[in-house]
């Protein structure tokens, strides 16, 4: 594209693109390697879906001692815990409070932020990037850099660049459901446990419900029996609930916030499309009244809501899935289901295939390898975009199949892929080589070296 015209904003040696985990943690170890880094996010903080989209609790890797692979994942376990905001595991935290700590931790390592701004464009010269067009309050300005790290989670940057990708179900063409998290306050939890264990009670059923008013959950699908499901069918015949309402609703508590409840819903099955700004905009207006309707619901068939209200909805829409990045590694189906293990790996997870509103046969696929290692790995290559000199990619819209991604895009792996990316890329400009040449083994070490805890 043309662009002599636009001023240069700044040149820096890294560019982060998006802040959301795997940015924010791209952005810090790159800078704790020494460099200078810059990180651009559109919204006015950082950790996206797992901030802005109110998404909780960390999913544990079901792996033997949970090792996260990561030592950034210590220090916002560390720091997050010694404000309150989070349970002794780090996994169940407060949303607002990991805003603060991930911004602590970047100014700390560094990292110059830069919010409210859009990146619309990428301005390339042959295979490198030169820049990346951005456009705010200030106007359309270039920002200059030697290595990108593409963390926008749809591939924004990578597919402005030229790279290939793959978006959505290969057997239907669409990505998974998204949603649109809230939290209601001002509910007597006392009050709602009772109203559970009544609930257990009447229909015999005990699935999927805790009413210990300090940790309550409760959870309803489309199929299976659940403790709620009756009271959501009356709701649906009454008319006071879409049918939609029951095909995934969840609850559950949030740490340091004792009259609160999280949820992870309304879902959407069929607008899903979060690189479609018609989509998004018809989630958040569709979902605001399906949030707002659902707190009638709660008040009308449930105890302890009398005085509940929404405190907050997520001004981020949920998105499971939208592009994933043609890396020199595409990391297929097979390679998650048979616990693949590679040279180069900088991520392990056990985290399952997790796809919404569908029931998978495995049969056509490889069987789990017997190596005493119950774990899948990710190799370093899947965060090397291909055909493009200076550009990583990390997060949920890294190097993979729809079936593998539905795994590893869970907020433990999308933490590692985005350390690994920011220190690879500093190796790269460290050594004078491509990020495609760094060896993935180097960037795993220095991962451990600092303290990431990997399986033996
Ligand atoms: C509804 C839902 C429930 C989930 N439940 C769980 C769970 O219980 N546990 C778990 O561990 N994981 C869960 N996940 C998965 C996990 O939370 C996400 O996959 C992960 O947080 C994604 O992180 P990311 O950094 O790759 O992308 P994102 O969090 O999407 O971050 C991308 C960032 O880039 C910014 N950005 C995008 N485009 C641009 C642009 N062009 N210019 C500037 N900025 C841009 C965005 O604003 C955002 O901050 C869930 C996800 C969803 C959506």
């Amino acid at each position: 594209m043309e662009t002599k015209n636009y001023p240069v904003y700044c040149k820096t040696d890294i560019v982060v693109c998006g802040g959301g985990t795997a940015g924010a943690f791209a952005a810090i170890s790159a800078a704790e390697q020494g460099k200078k880094v810059l990180l651009i996010e559109q919204f006015g903080s950082i950790g996206g879906s797992a901030t802005n989209a109110l998404v909780l609790p960390i999913m544990s890797t079901h792996i033997e001692g949970n090792p996260q692979c990561s030592y950034i994942s210590k220090k916002v376990r560390n720091r997050i815990f010694s404000y309150g905001g989070s349970d002794e595991s780090g996994r169940w935290f407060d949303p607002i409070i990991l805003k603060i700590v991930l911004e602590e931790l970047c100014l700390e390592a560094g990292v110059k932020l830069l919010y409210h701004t859009f990146i619309s464009e990428v301005i390339r010269e042959g295979s490198k990037m030169k820049g990346v067009l951005i456009s705010n309050k200030a106007g359309l300005q270039i920002v200059e850099g030697n290595i990108f790290i593409d963390c926008t989670g749809d591939g924004d940057v990578s597919v402005l660049a030229g790279a290939g990708y793959t978006k959505g179900n290969p057997d239907t063409g669409k990505n998974q459901p998204i949603s649109l998290r809230y939290i209601v306050s001002g509910i007597d939890k006392a009050a709602l446990g009772e109203f559970f264990k009544s609930e257990i009670k009447r229909t015999g059923i005990n699935i999927a419900i805790n009413p210990d008013p300090a940790n309550i959950y409760a959870a309803v699908t489309a199929t299976g029996e659940w403790t709620l499901a009756d009271l959501f069918k009356k709701a649906i015949a009454n008319g006071d609930l879409a049918e939609e309402d029951r095909y995934y609703f969840q609850a559950f508590s949030i740490v340091g916030r004792e009259d609160a409840l999280a949820f992870n819903n309304p879902e959407f099955f069929d607008c899903v499309d979060g690189t479609d700004p018609e989509h998004l905009t018809k989630t958040q207006i569709e979902g605001r009244q399906r949030i707002f309707k659902q707190l009638k619901f709660f008040k009308k068939y449930m105890k302890g809501f009398e005085k509940a209200y929404i405190s907050e909805i997520a001004p981020m829409v949920g998105i499971r899935e939208s592009r994933n990045i043609e890396a020199e590694y595409i990391l297929s189906a097979n390679d998650i289901i048979s616990r693949r293990k590679f040279d180069d790996a900088i991520c392990q997870s056990n985290y399952p295939v997790d796809i919404h509103g569908k029931s998978l046969d495995f049969t056509n696929y490889s069987k789990p390898v017997d190596d005493g290692k119950p774990y899948y790995e990710i190799p370093y290559r899947s965060l090397v975009v291909r055909g493009i000199d200076n550009l990583l990619v990390a997060g949920r819209c890294l190097g993979a199949e729809f079936l593998a991604q539905s795994s590893l895009r869970v907020q433990h792996s999308v933490r590692a892929s985005g350390e690994a990316a920011g220190i690879a890329a500093a190796y790269s400009l460290e050594k004078g080589i491509p990020p495609r040449s760094v060896d993935g083994k180097d960037v795993r070490m220095e991962m451990q070296k600092l303290g990431a805890s990997f399986a033996e």
